[in-house]
């Protein structure tokens, strides 16, 4: 327990776990040990993980880095944590996340921003990116060897380039999104953070698996994902987009990216120019359904079921009580998205926006699908448009340019399909910089090998 507590503590500079559960981890820990002993060790036995705060663990506090979830502690288990503690995982603690996975940084944490250990040369702190900020300034740190993350627009993709950790968004249905509180349900997939490629493959095999209690996860065998990594690509096609280039996109960042495809050369694949046409209008797009998934989602949060209830004040009715609660419990972004939510789900308003974007949602999974159809067996791409920022840059910014920084990533949402951040080099400042690559729907086997030649 010492060891463990120390272990945890060495994070609270940096602010990565929300929530530390060392009695959790000394009980998992000594029954990893009695399987040890007995010789039948599963694949993740004994190995420190860090967990989301979005997922729901079993009688610890689990609130989505959100003043409205203060205090809940769930009566029962995520199927994806349930899986990982089957495989004899050890939870250290719940970690740091943007409010029910709203953001790009951390910030909108009820928590505060959890901090990325890498450090720019002028002593700023830096975020970690987000929403999965947390899961990467621990794995980066060494606070845990891999944690779970969640990917709605790029919540694994974009913390994992900004702290030179790997991560995964599998296609979505591959894992149970059951106890994981929702965002955007159409578009939330979980997926491990770690250290390097093999160690994604072999957690995210034990949070992969078709669960009854998640319609819409498949029914679809599980690879032995670590098995697959030959480094041997030779004769696969790795596209690139040509709508990637995307206007003001450091020259460093084009540099990493012609590195990239000539490593993936070099390693005998074929490079072939490809075109997604609708590329451009996929940030619109994933801002208007995932508000729209969310206003509806967080309409549960009423002050009678879960968390917090403000305080009353004489002759107050339930209206006053749900206005209170909600004003109070939400923060500044969960509050906006879930008015741009109601508004584009609104009568007058739903054709002209939900059910554009839907449509608009179609042609870019579309533009994938046909890529595909030509052969093409995934994407390279870079994973962020910039390497992290500092903590508090973007204050008075427009919302909008938080945002763009999933310009990459949410493409890969809105068609469904898995997609895996590599660390792949520095900038200038020396902070690292990661490449995307975007696989064909269930082959996560295949687009684990393809990173394993990249990394
Ligand atoms: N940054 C995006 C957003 O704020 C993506 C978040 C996510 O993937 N959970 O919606």
């Amino acid at each position: 327990t010492d060891a463990l507590n120390a272990a945890v503590d060495g994070a609270d500079r940096l602010n990565a776990y929300a929530h530390k559960t060392p009695d959790v981890a000394a009980k998992q820990a000594q029954a990893a040990d009695e399987r040890l002993k007995s010789g039948d060790a599963p694949d993740l036995c004994g190995i420190p993980l860090g967990i989301k705060d979005l997922f729901c663990t079993e009688g610890t506090a689990s609130q989505a880095a959100s003043r409205i979830l203060d205090g809940f502690k769930p009566q029962y288990e995520s199927t994806v944590t349930t899986q990982l503690f089957r495989d004899g995982a050890v939870m250290l603690g719940k970690l740091n996340m943007d409010e029910f996975a709203m953001g790009s940084s951390n910030e909108t944490s009820a928590y505060g921003a959890a901090v990325n250990p890498w450090r720019a040369d002028d002593g700023v702190d830096l975020t970690p990116g987000g929403s999965s900020g947390g899961s990467a300034a621990a794995v980066a740190a060494d606070l845990c060897l891999g944690a779970t993350g969640t990917d709605t627009g790029g919540s694994i993709r974009q913390p994992a380039a900004f702290t030179g950790t790997t991560g995964i968004k599998p296609t979505y249905g591959r894992c149970s999104r059951f106890g994981i509180i929702a965002f955007a349900s159409s578009l939330d997939q979980a997926g491990p953070m770690t250290r390097d490629v093999r160690d994604a493959a072999i957690m995210l095999r034990a949070m992969s698996g078709h669960d009854p209690k998640d319609s819409t996860s498949a029914d679809i065998p599980v690879p032995d994902f670590e098995a697959m990594l030959t480094g041997d690509i030779r004769g696969k096609v790795i596209g690139i987009p040509r709508e990637y280039h995307v206007d003001g996109m450091p020259g460093e960042i084009e540099a990493l990216w012609t590195r990239g495809t000539e490593m993936l050369r070099d390693a005998g694949a074929l490079i072939r120019d490809i075109s997604l046409p609708h590329t451009k209008y996929a940030l619109p797009a994933y801002y208007v359904i995932a508000p729209a998934e969310a206003s509806s989602n967080l309409a549960r949060y009423d002050g009678v079921r879960f968390g917090h209830r403000a305080k009353l004040a004489q002759g107050d009715g339930i209206t006053e009580m749900y206005e209170k609660t909600r004003a109070e419990g939400f923060g500044p972004e969960v509050q906006r998205r879930i008015m741009v939510g109601t508004y584009v789900l609104s009568a007058g308003f739903y054709d002209a926006y939900y059910n554009q974007a839907r449509k608009v949602r179609a042609l870019i999974k579309r533009d994938f699908d046909q890529v595909f159809a030509e052969g093409v067996d995934a994407i390279l791409t870079p994973a962020t448009p910039s390497s992290a920022f500092g903590l508090g840059a973007m204050k008075d910014a427009d919302p909008v340019q938080m945002y763009l920084n999933d310009v990459f990533t949410v493409t890969v949402n809105l068609a469904g399909l898995p997609g895996i951040s590599v660390p792949t080099g520095l900038d200038h400042k020396g902070l690292p910089l990661g490449l995307q690559l975007i696989g064909r729907p269930w082959e996560e086997g295949d687009l684990l090998n393809t990173a394993y030649a990249l990394e």
